[in-house]
């Protein structure tokens, strides 16, 4: 992959930007850490986002939500540098990093938690935890970071992580995020498969993330556990940002985008609706501040 943005005419270096890292312009500058726009990307000749437009401000946790295939693994994986955007431009700290990729920005603080957990089976927890040493902690920093989140994951630091319950996997995969001390986390269906108990518990941790001054950028299917710590939600479907607004708000209009409603029938159709202006859909609430994207 190029690192096209810095090539780009007109265009900052943002290599140095990186390099230095961003968690500090997170705080100093008032522009969103991440900002998406237009965005699209596919597999092949198939498209899957059409034009994805999001902001997540630094410090905050922004939640996507979104039907199976919507594209929010791919939105992910775009923002990572993982998959080739083929249109639109990704800022970060105000710098464009189209095409810069995934080690820099994993360098420079980015960390996705891949849907499926990405630890690794075969290791045992501390063997997990100790390959993220690699980022400058120690293993004991590295150890009690990850244990005084999750006091469980202690009790099975010589277990196989293969052998541990999806829920103490999942945990581990935020411990691993945390010890690498990120400043922007990447979330892929943190509550896939999982008891409600356990996911409320993976949301308590992330709300403390958060509160340490992370930003937090999470998709899911599923709403309840994630709007509780959302600053702000939006809902994809067919490769679009069709909704955002406070969590209340989507929350409020969410059964409209998943069970058919007016919003799902104009928006989330195959031919595009959102080409005609006339087809901006009402809302349920006259009143409401939800932000209906075209
Ligand atoms: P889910 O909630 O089920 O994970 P999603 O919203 O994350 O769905 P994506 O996984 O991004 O959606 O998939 C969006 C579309 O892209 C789907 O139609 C999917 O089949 C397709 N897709 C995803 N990965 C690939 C791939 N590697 N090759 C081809 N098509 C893919």
């Amino acid at each position: 992959m190029s690192a096209a943005a810095g090539d780009a005419p007109g265009v900052p270096n943002q290599r140095a930007t990186l390099e230095k890292g961003y968690n500090g312009l997170s705080v100093m500058t008032p522009e969103p850490l991440l900002e998406l726009r237009g965005i699209r990307a596919g597999y092949g000749a198939i498209e899957v986002l059409h034009g994805v437009d999001l902001v997540v401000p630094a410090g905050g946790v922004v939640a996507v939500l979104g039907p199976n295939g919507a594209g929010k693994s791919t939105m992910l994986r775009v923002v990572g540098g993982l998959h080739p955007p083929s249109g639109g431009d990704i800022y970060l700290a105000g710098r464009r990093v189209n095409g810069v990729n995934p080690v820099e920005l994993a360098r420079s603080g980015m960390c996705t938690i891949p849907e499926g957990r990405g630890i690794f089976p075969n290791l045992t927890v501390k063997e997990n935890l100790q390959m993220v040493t690699y980022r400058g902690m120690s293993r004991k920093e590295v150890e009690e970071r990850a244990f005084s989140y999750f006091p469980r994951l202690s009790e099975r630091r010589t277990q196989m992580a293969g052998t541990m319950s999806g829920g103490e996997q999942q945990m581990l995969a935020v411990a691993r995020a945390i010890a690498s001390d990120p400043s922007m986390l990447l979330l892929d269906e943190l509550s896939m498969g999982l008891a409600p108990l356990i996911v409320d518990q993976l949301y308590e941790a992330v709300r403390q993330i958060s509160a340490e001054g992370v930003t937090i950028l999470v998709v899911e299917q599923f709403a309840a556990a994630v709007l509780d710590v959302a600053d702000t939600a939006a809902v994809m479907v067919n490769g679009r940002v069709v909704l955002t607004g406070t969590p209340k708000e989507v929350e409020a209009d969410l059964s409209n985008v998943y069970l058919g409603g007016e919003v799902a029938s104009r928006l989330a159709t195959e031919d595009n609706p959102l080409a005609d202006p006339d087809s901006v859909p009402e809302l349920a609430d006259p009143d409401s501040t939800l932000e209906v994207n075209e």
